[in-house]
C-alpha cells in the first residue's frame, strides 16, 4: 500500500480541485463503483486471495439455511405458482448456487422459479454466469427491468457496500462531512449545515451517518414487493440502534483482510459502513409491510436449522471435513465471530 498514486487517486484529486470538496458518499461511490477504476470493477474482493470473506464463501450451510427460509416464506405467501429469486450484489454467485441446490428438495417451488441478479460489476457478472451455468438467470441494473411477479429478494453484504454520508456536530449545528484536498493528501472537512438530524443530546464532534443511496434502494425494494407480493431477506454487518441514539464513524477500509485508512489507496481497498437496521426497518414499516423483523445471524441460522444440517454433514465427513464444518459453523454463529455483528432483516408483503 505504499504507492498512493492509483489512477483513481489522481482522478479524485482532479475532481476536487475542479469542483470543490465531495461528500463521503461520493467518495465511497467513486472508490467502489467507478466504471474504470472502481474496486468492484477491477479487484478480486473475496476469499483468502481477496480482501474479505463473506458468509456464503465460508460454507454452503449459509445458503442452505437461506433456502429453508425461501421455502418457508414461499409457503407462507400461499405457494405462488411462479416465484422469482432476486439477489442484490451476488458476488461470485455462490449464495445463489447453494440456495438453488437447497431448493431441489421442493420441485413444486423450484421448477417454475427464475433467478434475477442485480449486479453492477461486469467482472463479477461474468464470474456469476460461469458459476450459475444452466440455471434460469437474467441480470438487471436495478429492479425496474425485473418482471412484476411474487419475489423473494435476497441481499447479503449488499447494503454495506452502498455509499454513506456523514454529518458532524459542531457548535450546536450539524454539518455535512466532506472530502477535500490538502496538498497531496485527502482530508476530511466540514461542508454546509444540515437540517433534520434528530439525535438526542449530541456532543461536539459527534458523527451521524445517513445514506440517501441505501434509503433509495430500500424504498425501491419495498415498493416492488408491495406491488407484487414477496419478501426481503437482508443480511449485513450492522446494528439496530434507534436512529436518535446512533452516533459514530463506521466507515472502514479493508485491504487483504487488514484494516487500512479509507484515503490510503482509493479503488484498491474495500470500503464499507455498518448498516443501520433501524433505518431499513423504518422504511419497510412506512411502506406498510406485513411483517418486519431483525434478528442476529446467530438467531436466524439457528432458527432455520444450521445445527441439524451440520450434524447431517458431519455424519459422513472425514477428519478434515469435520474440522472444516465445525470451524465454519463457529465462524457463522459464534458471538465472538459473525454471530452477533451480522444482522438479518426479514420483510414480508402479502401474507
Ligand atoms: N453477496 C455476495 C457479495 C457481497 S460484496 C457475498 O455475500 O459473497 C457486494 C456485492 O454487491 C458485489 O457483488 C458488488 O459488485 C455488488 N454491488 C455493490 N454496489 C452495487 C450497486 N450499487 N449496484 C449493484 N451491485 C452492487
Amino acid at each position: 500500500m505504499s504507492d498512493k498514486q492509483t489512477s483513481l487517486f489522481d482522478l479524485i484529486h482532479q475532481i476536487i480541485r475542479e469542483h470543490g470538496p465531495i461528500g463521503m458518499g461520493d467518495y465511497m461511490s467513486l472508490c467502489l463503483g467507478h466504471p474504470q477504476f472502481g474496486y468492484y470493477m477491477t479487484r478480486e474482493p473475496f476469499g483468502t486471495k481477496g480482501d474479505f470473506t463473506t458468509a456464503p464463501e465460508i460454507s454452503q450451510l449459509f445458503g442452505e439455511m437461506i433456502a429453508v427460509w425461501a421455502a418457508t416464506t414461499w409457503q407462507s405467501l400461499g405457494q405462488p405458482e411462479e416465484i422469482q429469486l432476486v439477489e442484490f450484489g451476488p458476488g461470485r454467485g455462490t449464495l445463489m448456487q447453494d440456495i438453488w441446490r437447497g431448493l431441489s428438495a421442493i420441485p413444486a417451488m423450484r421448477d417454475k422459479a427464475s433467478i434475477h441478479l442485480i449486479e453492477f460489476s461486469p467482472r463479477l457478472q461474468k464470474i456469476q454466469s460461469e458459476n450459475l451455468i444452466g440455471l434460469p438467470v437474467t441480470w438487471h441494473p436495478d429492479l425496474t427491468t425485473v418482471p412484476h411477479a411474487p419475489s423473494l429478494i435476497i441481499a447479503n453484504e449488499f447494503f454495506d457496500a452502498l455509499p454513506v454520508e456523514q454529518a458532524v456536530y459542531h457548535d450546536g449545528l450539524w454539518y455535512q462531512r466532506l472530502v477535500a484536498v490538502d496538498e497531496e493528501d485527502l482530508i476530511r472537512t466540514l461542508g454546509k449545515p444540515l437540517q433534520g438530524i434528530m439525535v438526542d443530546n449530541p456532543e461536539d464532534g459527534a458523527i451521524f451517518e445517513y445514506s440517501p443511496k441505501i434509503a433509495e434502494a430500500m424504498l425501491e425494494i419495498c415498493g416492488f414487493l408491495k406491488q407484487n407480493g414477496g419478501a426481503l431477506l437482508a443480511v449485513d454487518y450492522g446494528d439496530a440502534v434507534p436512529l436518535q441514539n446512533r452516533i459514530g464513524d463506521t466507515i472502514q477500509a479493508l485491504f487483504e483482510h487488514e484494516p487500512v485508512g479509507i484515503f490510503d489507496s482509493p479503488g484498491n481497498s474495500d470500503i464499507t459502513a455498518h448498516v443501520s437496521f433501524a433505518a431499513l426497518e423504518e422504511i419497510a414499516a412506512d411502506t406498510g409491510a406485513d411483517h418486519v423483523l431483525t434478528m442476529t445471524q446467530r438467531e436466524f441460522l439457528t432458527q432455520f436449522g444450521i445445527r441439524l444440517r451440520a450434524d447431517k454433514l458431519l455424519s459422513t465427513a472425514n477428519d478434515n471435513q469435520n474440522k472444516e464444518i465445525q470451524a465454519a459453523v463457529h465462524r457463522l454463529i459464534d458471538q465472538s465471530q459473525m454471530g452477533d455483528l451480522f444482522k438479518v432483516l426479514q420483510v414480508i408483503y402479502g401474507i
